[in-house]
């Protein structure tokens, strides 16, 4: 469907309202033009000294008018933006619901900013199309309409002098704008989505940034950038300026026009001289209605380049087959197989090929091997994030594919190495792996974390914020959240993806040792690079370029005299 039907398509629950703010729009027009009528007749049939009684309606008509016009623009701008704010806020919360599944499949291709600029700017750039594109059509149409039939009984010339000067403002000049400002309303959207990603990269990095001295790099990009939208802003109100001029000469020339028609009619008395200025008044004060349609091709079309950018987004085809909506009761106890799995992201070349292990309850397995074996892709693959292409995996007994993803998910707890924290409170923080959790489940979280000592010192305890991306805690205290989270969630399966890596030893032994109580009763996938962590474990599987190259305990293994070993005695040598 074409972006401007979808757009419109997504009016449909607001849609009375909508048209009641262009009936309003429209009555807002139609009280200016009354008050003008009015305002002139009152004028002209004064300076013929009539009683006070005969000019006692038109009195009241002007204060009539001048009270209607500021009460309906009033009414017209509450309505009109309260329905539109009300539609983007459900746009809003419709495109994040349509993006949730797509990640992190079909998400790794946008910019983090992007997204946020999707999300945030397009969605907000979409207000001009419900306020300033298509309204203002609507309003100009009923406000000619009026003004003809008054017109024509008058004089048809009258009529079709005002029908020509709505159509070279309210057509022609709009379609010169359109072809004057070809490609400026997407190129608008681009520019300042770029700069906002941009922006939103470089806060992110700034540690980075400020440690490789790359600042007068980054500012002198954002500064191209930043120049580059104004640059295109100051165009486009160049064309909006010069189509506020065209759009006044075309008022002032049919204005002309109309006194150049009427006085000969008011010479010969078809038309009551009283009547002369209140005519000329009213199509010159009916050009309101018209006057914003030629800036209204240019919302057009930036609105479009935005709906166009967020419709890309989310009509991204989901990575997991949309299979397993029947009903799938959460077991307490989960065992999860793999068999012969294979796997490659996007035909980039074989990632995992004919993987085989088991979780059980209970049972402790760790993967170890060099980067980019293929260890987290297992995680994705187990948390369903992608679809394998080869192989199978079930979650006792049952196809992976014909379980929901978010129900597979339900099932798992990940402790990784990247663990994203909140900037909110620690209590807030922990209690994102279940909301609806108790005081009591929670302190029972916070002390299996050994976070309890921690937060006891905060003069804030729980409550304290922990910052932009808890920047006010210890890489062991955010591994100790992520543990509370995991403890808190109590799901039967736990993946633990390098939980202790950057980590001082000392921390690092006393977050295992944590860990280790978590890993009780439940089925455990432990990723790592220390291989004393894996000392106690009941199956150590070890992973190079995407195949399982051995397997066993961790005695078999230091027997067997291959990869394992080789690793192990060279972590137990210290450097020279
Ligand atoms: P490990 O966890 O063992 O370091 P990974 O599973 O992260 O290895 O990566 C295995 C291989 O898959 C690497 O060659 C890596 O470049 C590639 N890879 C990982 N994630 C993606 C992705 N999202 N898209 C494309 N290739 C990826």
């Amino acid at each position: 469907m074409k972006p401007f039907v979808r757009l419109i398509a997504m009016l449909a629950p607001v849609w009375p309202v909508m048209l009641l703010a262009v009936c309003l729009g429209w009555l807002t027009i139609a009280a200016n033009i009354g008050l003008m009528v009015t305002s002139a007749w009152l004028i002209a049939a004064a300076a013929l000294h009539p009683s006070i009684a005969e000019l006692s309606v038109a009195i009241v008509g002007v204060r009539f008018f001048g009270v209607a016009r500021a009460v309906f623009r009033y009414l017209e701008r509450y309505i009109s933006h309260d329905a539109t704010f009300r539609i983007l806020s459900r746009l809003r919360v419709g495109f994040y619901q349509r993006l949730e599944p797509l990640a992190p499949a079909n998400l790794q291709t946008w910019q983090s900013g992007e997204l946020f600029s999707a999300i945030v700017g397009d969605v907000e750039t979409l207000k001009d199309f419900y306020l300033r594109v298509l309204a203002p059509p609507l309003i100009a149409v009923l406000t000619l309409t009026g003004l003809l039939l008054v017109f024509q009984h008058y004089s048809l010339s009258l009529a079709a002098l005002v029908f020509a000067g709505f159509l070279l403002a309210g057509i022609v000049l709009p379609l010169a704008v359109r072809q004057v400002n070809k490609g400026g309303g997407s190129e608008l959207v681009a520019a300042r989505a770029a700069l906002k990603a941009y922006l939103l990269d470089t806060v992110n990095g700034m540690t980075e940034i400020a440690a490789f001295d790359h600042q007068q790099r980054h500012l002198s990009t954002i500064r191209n950038l930043n120049d580059h939208l104004i640059r295109l802003q100051g165009r486009i109100a160049a064309v909006s300026s010069l189509s506020d001029s065209w759009g006044s000469l075309i008022m002032n020339g049919t204005l002309w026009g109309v006194l150049w028609l009427l006085i000969p009619l008011v010479r010969s008395g078809t038309v009551e001289g009283v009547y002369l200025a209140a005519m000329a008044l009213a199509v010159q004060s009916s050009f309101e209605a018209v006057l914003p349609l030629p800036m209204a091709v240019h919302y057009c079309q930036e609105s479009l380049a935005a709906a166009r950018r967020l419709f890309r987004l989310v009509d991204a085809p989901a990575a997991v087959l949309p299979s397993g909506q029947e009903q799938f009761a959460e077991p307490e106890q989960a065992e999860v197989c793999v068999q012969g799995v294979s796997f490659e992201y996007d035909g980039l070349g074989k990632v995992l090929n004919r993987i085989s292990f088991s979780l059980r309850p209970g049972k402790r397995v760790a993967l170890i091997g060099p980067s980019g074996a293929g260890k987290s892709t297992i995680i994705h693959l187990l948390l369903r994030f992608w679809e394998i292409e080869s192989g199978l995996i079930t979650l006792n007994g049952r196809d992976y594919r014909t379980i929901n993803p978010e129900a597979v998910r339900r099932l798992f707890s990940v402790v990784s190495q990247q663990t994203h924290i909140f900037n909110a409170s620690i209590r807030e923080n922990i209690l994102l792996a279940c909301p609806e959790a108790g005081e009591r489940e929670l302190m029972a979280a916070v002390r299996g974390a050994a976070l309890d000592e921690f937060t006891a010192g905060l003069p804030e305890g729980l409550d304290t914020q922990v910052g932009n991306n808890g920047q006010a805690l210890s890489g062991g205290q955010r591994q100790r959240i992520a543990i509370a989270r995991a403890l808190l969630k109590n799901t039967p399966v736990l993946l633990l993806d390098e939980p202790t890596v950057g980590l001082d030893p000392i921390t690092a032994k006393q977050i295992m040792n944590t860990i280790d109580t978590l890993m009780r009763g439940r089925a455990t996938l432990l990723i790592t690079h220390d291989l004393t962590d894996v000392e106690t474990m009941d199956e150590i599987l070890v992973l190079d370029q995407g195949e399982v190259t051995e397997r066993g305990t961790f005695a078999e293994l230091l027997n067997s005299q291959g990869l394992f070993a080789r690793l192990w005695h060279l972590q137990q040598t210290p450097l020279a």
